[in-house]
């Protein structure tokens, strides 16, 4: 499989694409900024999008994706339990004195435990409320790979200040879905560095 996981915007928002090196196709996970970018790591790869997956709205994670769907006819995917953060984009711009983008309610808002799959890929969604209500996550079995959006990160957990966000919710999701996952897992999170289930479990200082 074909990965590339880079920062975009002035967050740093972790824009991952997943591609397979037979089909050619791709997932594009939290396209927040620089399409520009985006499409040319795609088409150095060769590889045409068919979901667009946003681990959670927040607007560094979703600025782009209406973007890259009139570009790609891509599908958009999140868990409309974050629609509250999306009537709010406008507060949300105002936040990080940014520019309110275009976000519309997903196309398909995926289920706990859901697959979402293109051809010679297999990633299963993992809903891990705490960050924000929608947050997700997407586990790649075969990979041993996690994207992890803002829910873990290398020594961190996601902020829970924000409307939808709740401590105890995050600290249970990671700990229910998150540490099970094989020790050897990689773990790119949505901000910073990748780490590994072992590493966190062993080090989080958040993870007792
Ligand atoms: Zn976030």
């Amino acid at each position: 499989m074909i990965r590339e996981t880079f920062p975009v915007g002035l967050l740093g928002c972790n824009t991952t694409i997943l591609g397979d090196e037979t089909s050619r196709e791709a997932i594009v996970v939290d396209p927040g900024y620089e399409i520009p970018r985006i499409l040319a790591a795609l088409a150095r790869h060769q590889l045409t999008v068919k979901q667009i997956v946003i681990t959670h709205a927040h607007i560094d994670h979703i600025a782009s994706a209406q973007t890259l769907k009139q570009i790609t006819g891509a599908p958009i995917l999140y868990n409309k339990a974050d629609l509250p953060l999306v009537a709010i984009m406008d507060t949300q711009a105002a936040w990080f004195g940014l520019e309110a983008p275009t976000v519309l309610p997903p196309d398909h808002s995926p289920a706990d435990s859901e697959r979402i799959t293109v051809k010679g890929i297999d990633a299963e969604v993992l809903h891990t409320p705490g960050h924000t209500q929608g947050s997700l996550c997407l586990y790649l079995p075969a990979e041993k790979l996690l994207l992890a959006g803002d829910t873990l990160f290398a020594g961190g957990i996601g902020r829970t200040d924000l409307p939808g966000g709740n401590d105890a919710q995050i600290i249970a999701s990671i700990e229910d879905r998150l540490l099970p996952l094989p020790a050897e897992t990689i773990v790119v999170p949505g901000h910073g560095p990748d780490t590994t289930i072992a590493r966190e479990a062993a080090t989080n200082p958040f993870l007792t």
